[in-house]
């Protein structure tokens, strides 16, 4: 008999693990829809550098959100993130919106606001969603949940050379040292912080190419599913 249960994976894990590319192909080949949540904290972090608001001051960014719509879209199976209806999709990816998303995401009113949109998209779609808090608290009943990463190193020389393929003359060091920056905020801030659920399976893609982490990641949502 065919089922029509909503099928959602939670891939969680720390900044540049390559969740969104191994997620992004795994939802191809399975049908679903890749759900990018880290966009979410960026337009935040961008509106909030866009009106010179201090990201450290939660307050201010915790008023911010007074003004602003954040939503995302679908096109062709691509993600687009929408500011005020303006697509940001390109400017959240500079290093310093990198850090203003780590710094706003601390702020429990922005991850309220920002909940209920990743909880509808989850609501409709089969969707593989990455993120840091998504098995744990956005969706804690989904049905597959996975802990993806990589050795610090490792992760710090993929974002480089990604960012030096876009023309970035960024160092490796610089790279690496936001990079632990980033770990350390997000794995210890009070209000959702990165862990490992209880019930996720750990994948580590240290030393593996991206098609084996494909593979790896679409054979645990196969087991699962
Ligand atoms: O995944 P990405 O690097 O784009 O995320 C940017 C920042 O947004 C992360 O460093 C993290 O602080 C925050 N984030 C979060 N919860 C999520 C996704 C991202 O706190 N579900």
């Amino acid at each position: 008999m065919m089922s029509c249960e909503i099928i959602n994976v939670a891939v969680d894990g720390p900044a540049g693990a390559g969740k969104s590319t191994v997620s992004r192909a795994a939802a191809k080949a399975m049908g679903y829809i890749y759900v990018d949540t880290g966009a979410l904290y960026r337009a935040v972090g961008v509106n909030a550098l866009r009106n010179e608001i201090d990201t450290k001051d939660r307050q201010a960014v915790a008023e911010s959100l007074s003004d602003i719509s954040v939503n995302l879209v679908f096109e062709n199976g691509e993600q687009k993130v929408l500011l005020n209806g303006e697509d940001v999709s390109a400017e959240i990816r500079t290093p310093d919106a990198s850090m203003a998303a780590s710094d706003v995401s601390a702020v429990p009113k922005v991850r309220d606001f920002l909940f209920d949109l990743q909880r509808n998209i989850a609501s409709k779609n089969n969707c593989i969603m990455d993120g840091r808090d998504i098995g744990t608290v956005v969706l804690p009943n989904a049905k597959v949940k996975v802990f993806l990463t990589a050795s610090p190193e490792e992760r710090a020389m993929r974002r480089f050379r990604e960012l030096s393929e876009k023309g970035s003359t960024v160092k490796y060091e610089e790279v690496l040292e936001d990079l632990i920056k980033r770990d350390y905020n997000d794995s210890h801030r009070e209000v959702a912080p990165l862990k490992q659920a209880d019930d996720a399976a750990l994948l580590d893609t240290t030393g593996m190419t991206l098609e084996k982490s494909v593979e790896s990641l679409i054979k645990i949502i196969k087991e699962k599913v």
